[in-house]
């Protein structure tokens, strides 16, 4: 389960399978790629690699042998323990700084079973643990994930189910049902908030005071961070071949997002608002 937005930057994570990208730019038009291609796949098309998925076993023949990086894989599978081992390689770090590891995507609660074996892990190296999340899972992963976690950021795009849906694909009652059942929940907390605020679709005064509302009956939630919409994912839209939906909204002002923000504190109860990174 995981949710379409319309301004999603990290397209690759929205499919349980790693993905391979072509960044044509990077390409000198060798021919290797298509020479070591064993399903033949790929045809060179004037002096350009041309890759038939259908005929694609994602064995990453191309990835390795292209000089220039232009075929790059998404994703990539790893054991839990292969995962911790790698986090643990910074383990003096984390002990001296008092930072974390957080798991972020994508949606971590798509893959709850591992996260919370990766977590379990990390707390046994006394790493401290934060996850960042739609929310938008069964109650149950959510649960598992609960155990081990220390810090919990949240997204809340839209209050109105039916804005949600269009604007994430689906509806939002299952991800305000779990944030009222964490509230409710023995785990600590704390929560915070984090709003990505997209220009002409989350951005009005009702949505962002429903939304405070909301979040003042809610004890765990200390703050709620507005995050400025970017464009960064666009060159990975473009090495997957896929259409960027929000090509023609612009990042909003600084100005403009400390006055939403100023907006919010006035209309909020306890909790604060400001403006994140
Ligand atoms: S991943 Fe393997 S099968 Fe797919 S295009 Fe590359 S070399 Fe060919
Ligand atoms: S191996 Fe790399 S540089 Fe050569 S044709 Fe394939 S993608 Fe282009």
């Amino acid at each position: 389960m995981s949710l379409r937005c319309l301004w999603c930057s990290t397209p690759e994570s929205q499919h349980r399978e790693f993905e391979l990208g072509f960044r044509s730019g990077q390409c000198a038009g060798c021919g290797r790629c298509a020479a070591a291609c064993p399903g033949g796949a790929i045809r060179m098309e004037q002096g350009r690699p041309v890759r038939e998925q259908s005929r694609c076993c994602l064995c990453l023949s191309c990835v390795r042998t292209c000089p220039n990086g232009a075929w790059v894989s998404y994703g990539m599978d790893m054991t839990a323990g292969e995962l911790v081992r790698e986090i643990a390689k910074d383990e003096i770090f984390y002990f001296h700084s008092g930072g974390g590891v957080t798991f972020s995507g994508g949606e971590p609660l798509a893959q709850a079973d591992f996260v919370a074996r990766v977590m379990e892990e990390c707390h046994v190296h006394g790493i401290h643990t934060a996850m960042e999340t739609s929310l938008y899972a069964p109650w149950e992963q959510a649960e598992k994930v609960l155990k081990y976690l220390d810090f919990l950021f949240a997204d809340i795009k839209l209050m109105d189910a039916r804005r949600h849906r269009e604007a994430a694909g689906v509806d939002n009652g299952l991800i305000l049902e779990n944030l009222r059942r964490i509230d409710e929940s023995g785990w600590p907390g704390p929560v915070h908030i984090r709003i990505p605020v997209i220009p002409g679709v989350n951005d009005d005064q009702e949505n962002l005071t429903e939304t405070v509302k909301f979040c003042d009956t809610l004890k765990k939630v200390e703050k709620i961070e507005l995050l400025p919409y970017h464009r960064l994912g666009m060159e990975t839209y473009r090495n997957l071949n896929l259409a960027y939906p929000l090509a023609e909204v612009e990042s909003p002002s600084p100005e403009r997002m400390h006055r939403l923000a100023e907006d919010m504190n006035r209309a909020a109860r306890r909790v604060a608002v400001l403006v994140g990174g």
